[in-house]
């Protein structure tokens, strides 16, 4: 019997993703082969390829302007990507340290170049928003993570600034309308919103590519990973493939739906742990709290393991908070329903 699954990725997948991934695992169209066994620069992948990326331009609401890649070595590998192509030497970048991955990402960037920690509420246990700092004018980028995962924070407006935004939305994108032309670059590891682990999702202003670095080794290079279509080297076939079924997925409900949808998630999870004496969340102020990753504790660590034990009685998994926080967390990914929001919250009550 199927779990409801609420881990912060690998994430839960919709039912219909699934059955169209199990069927073209056996055979791919009419092909006689395996989508496991297409050549990655054969017609049927390249359609795959052809078809994600305009899917992706359609939901971002972008042009010819942006290229799109896929890219492999998850989220991480674009920590390191970002500033081995954009954080060229005698610049400065800045990062907004808003939970443990953008803390990650700019302790990567420091590896390469001049990265500064512009803000941070690591001081808060980052259960906040850090305050918007003052952005120098002079920074090759500043990087943002619009969602954060781990904590439960969202930056659900982010201010105006003249410098590139270089934007992580691993955990949050095609979860709301956003305008994504604000972003030169945005990315996002896909195994939460989009897919099956192992790649990352790259959006990137044609501009932009104009910036990177000739002696770069070709597979790190944005430019020469864009040249070459994102098939540089054998492609990560069936990862695309599942992510071309959920683009599909996502645009035939619409991210107007999306949205309501998933407000309409949090809203009963916090209202939930808000009227509750057993539950706390961990990010009290309001207008900072993620709509994706719903983080809270119990208010005694015996109600906490009575709880994750009923959970796994009823088929629920994936409560248990991130190994480096502790506590409990819920994610509320686009193939989480309504109904099985509700279901958790039932059982949150009876404890
Ligand atoms: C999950 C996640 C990552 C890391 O992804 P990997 O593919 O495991 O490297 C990076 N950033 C954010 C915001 C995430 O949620």
């Amino acid at each position: 019997m199927q779990k409801i699954n609420f881990n912060a990725g690998p994430a839960q997948l919709p039912p219909e993703v699934l059955h169209e991934a199990a069927q073209s695992v056996k055979q791919y169209k009419k092909t006689g082969m395996s989508v496991l066994e297409l050549p990655h620069r054969g017609k049927e992948f390249l359609e795959i390829l052809e078809e994600s990326k305009t899917l992706v331009k359609k939901l971002c609401g972008i042009g010819h302007e942006y290229e799109v890649l896929w890219l492999q070595g998850g989220g991480r590998m674009q920590f390191c990507m970002i500033p081995m192509n954009f954080l060229l030497a005698g610049k400065n970048a800045g990062y907004i340290d808003s939970g443990h991955w953008s803390h990650e990402a700019a302790e990567y960037a420091m590896y390469y170049g001049n990265a500064q920690i512009l803000a941070s509420s690591q001081d808060s246990n980052y259960s906040r928003l850090p305050d918007w700092p003052q952005i120098p004018s002079d920074l090759a980028y500043l990087h943002v993570t619009t969602n954060n995962t781990i904590c439960g924070t969202q930056w659900h407006s982010i201010p105006k600034t003249e410098v590139p935004l270089i934007a992580d939305m691993s955990s949050d994108i095609f979860s709301a309308k956003t305008d994504y032309s604000r972003y030169p670059v945005f990315y996002a590891a896909v195994q939460k919103n989009l897919g099956a682990a192992g790649l990352a999702l790259v959006v990137i202003r044609k501009d932009m590519l104009g910036k990177t670095p000739v002696i770069l080794p070709p597979m790190l290079s944005y430019s020469m990973q864009a040249h070459e279509n994102s098939i540089l080297n054998t492609a990560n076939v069936f990862g695309v493939y599942v992510s071309l079924l959920m683009l599909r997925w996502i645009d035939a409900r619409g991210i107007d739906a999306i949205e309501k949808e998933n407000i309409r998630k949090a809203a009963l999870l916090y209202e939930t742990i808000d009227n509750s004496t057993s539950f706390k969340a961990h990010v009290t102020e309001k207008a900072h709290r993620s709509l994706m990753n719903v983080c809270f504790t119990a208010v005694t660590t015996e109600v906490e393991q009575s709880f994750l034990a009923m959970c796994e009685k009823n088929n629920i998994t994936g409560v248990k908070g991130h190994r480096s926080v502790g506590g409990l967390r819920v994610s509320l990914y686009n193939a989480v329903t309504y109904g099985q929001v509700e279901e958790l919250v039932d059982l949150m009550k009876s404890v």
